[in-house]
């Protein structure tokens, strides 16, 4: 099996898995994945036929031209689209990594309202309880919410097209669900939660309830027993994060009926009563540009910075490992010939590294091998959060790669009523095509000065900035291939960008 494994690993390395899926990679943007799936799912129907974000309003003939991997075509909206806040937004495909563009974007505004049971929306997924189907059926009443996702699928863009349909309406769903607390913020004070977690309200000011604990009424103890203070921010972060497990959930019964192939990074903001919430699983990311100061809003999630959890759960759960490989990193493979001897280790309680004498244990294939982009967990795959991927194994073995990927986002939240923003202040969420060939502060700089330059006025002007980023990020094509203009390699990945500008409400009409 290990021979196997270093077989795999080496046409990773390489550039191309031994089975042909030409989604594996190991540089420039790889996330690897693949394997699993095929048979019989390749007999099933797509959950939605490939294509590129509505708001881009593509012809059959400009859908075929985005494809072109020898002019690779910059995409932005037309000029009379109007996204929500003016949002920028520019895509281009690889440069041959894939036939397809595999990103995908969404850019909507959607209303949270008290949920009035199934009735609303259509019955398609209702076993879910997804109030979900192929249309939108809002009165335009409610609370605002404002959704920008990035999805950067792997091995296929099955996955990344079901959550860029799908994601948004999911977390719209879940916050009706909380409607009735959201809809008063002015007098919304803090929630408590009961002693079996219902939530309850209480004066902020007096620290009592509201009303009575519906656990206790009459008993004066409540409060002896009150858990913990919940906050509506942290009551609508667990609301995303728990429509990213719905969300995944939701690809892997849709897979019985449909083939969605592949997983892919999910990066997502939601506005919502003045502040921003950006929730991340992957290796997108997000930064906001203020007065020419960087600050990120997300972190990324790769097999060396998840090196501990993936470490701890294949400690405790070592049957995940299939015999196969050890959770114990050392600074290089271990060989036969080592056994008894002192080597340098970590494990998931360090941070540092170590001694140990080396057992037949730690002879097996590491957990995380390689380095940088070409890191890998099990020598599959190069992220450790996403959507889809269930039937994602090592290659040629019946590993999962699931559960060391997790579904989970990490959620930040920025408030935008605390700061006055000026025009060219905005938050800029891109796939890791543009981040691996652009550091943050060049891209503060190239969207600073761009907009400077730019009519404040103009609607087009974030997209312009997403468009000129693009091209800095992709290069020019040269006898050597795509150059930047310092000669360093551009991107040979997808790259999907929004520039979105924090004033951006005060365009909504
Ligand atoms: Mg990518």
């Amino acid at each position: 099996m290990i021979s196997k494994v270093k077989n795999a690993m080496s046409s990773l390395v390489g550039g191309i898995m031994p089975h042909g899926s030409h989604h594996q990679h190991g540089s420039g943007g790889a996330h690897g994945g693949g394997g699993g799936g095929g048979g019989a799912a390749e007999a099933l129907p797509p959950r939605f036929a490939y294509s590129r974000p509505e708001f881009l309003d593509l012809t059959p003939e400009l859908l075929q031209y985005s494809t072109e991997h020898a002019s690779r075509p910059v995409l932005t909206p037309r000029r009379d689209t109007r996204l929500p806040w003016r949002t920028g937004y520019a895509e281009v495909i690889n440069a041959g990594k894939s036939m397809l563009n595999e990103d995908q974007a969404c850019c909507e505004r959607l209303f949270v309202k008290k949920s009035s049971g199934k009735q609303r929306n259509s019955v398609l997924l209702e076993d879910h309880g997804v109030r979900i189907g192929l249309g939108e059926h809002s009165d335009g009443t409610g609370i605002p919410l404002h959704f920008w996702g990035v999805f950067d699928g792997h091995a296929g863009s099955g996955a990344a097209i079901v959550a860029s349909r799908l994601l948004h309406r999911l977390i719209r769903d879940r916050l009706c669900d909380i409607a009735h607390l959201l809809e008063n913020p002015a007098q919304a004070p803090p929630i408590c939660l009961t002693k079996n977690g219902s939530p309850y309200q209480v004066d902020s000011k007096k620290g009592a309830p509201l009303e009575e604990d519906p656990d206790s009424p009459n008993d004066p103890s409540a409060h002896f027993y009150m858990e913990k203070t919940v906050t509506l921010e942290s009551l609508v972060m667990g609301t995303i994060e728990n429509a990213f497990k719905q969300m995944d959930d939701l690809i892997e019964k849709e897979k019985s009926s449909y083939s969605i192939s592949g997983g892919c990074c999910a990066l997502a903001a939601v506005h919502l009563m003045g502040k921003l919430y950006i929730a991340n699983a992957g290796d997108s990311r997000a930064i906001i540009i203020r007065n020419n100061e960087v600050i990120p809003m997300s972190s990324e999630f790769t097999p060396e910075t998840e090196r501990q959890r993936l470490q701890y759960l294949g400690f405790l759960r070592p049957e995940l490992l299939g015999n196969e490989f050890t959770p114990i990193e050392f600074p290089r493979r271990i060989q036969q010939k080592e056994l008894g001897k002192k080597m340098l280790f970590r494990d998931h309680t360090m941070t540092g590294w170590g001694y140990k004498t080396i057992v037949e244990e730690d002879l097996k294939f590491p957990l995380i091998y390689g380095e940088g982009k070409k890191a890998r967990v099990m020598a599959t795959i190069g992220v450790t959060r996403g959507l889809g991927d269930h039937d994602l194994k090592v290659y040629n073995s019946n590993i999962h790669i699931k559960p060391f990927l997790s579904c989970c986002p990490e959620v930040k939240v920025y408030n935008l009523t605390e700061y006055e923003h000026g025009p060219d202040d905005v938050m800029v969420m891109g796939t890791d095509g543009l981040w691996d060939v652009t550091t943050d502060r060049e891209v503060a700089d190239a969207v600073t000065s761009f907009l400077s330059c730019c009519d404040p006025n103009d609607s087009m002007r974030y997209t312009l900035a997403a468009q000129d980023l693009l091209m800095r990020s992709r290069g020019v094509l040269k006898e050597r291939g795509w150059r930047l203009p310092n000669d360093r390699l551009g991107s040979g990945d997808d790259i999907t960008v929004f520039v979105i500008p924090l004033v951006g409400l005060r365009w909504e009409t």
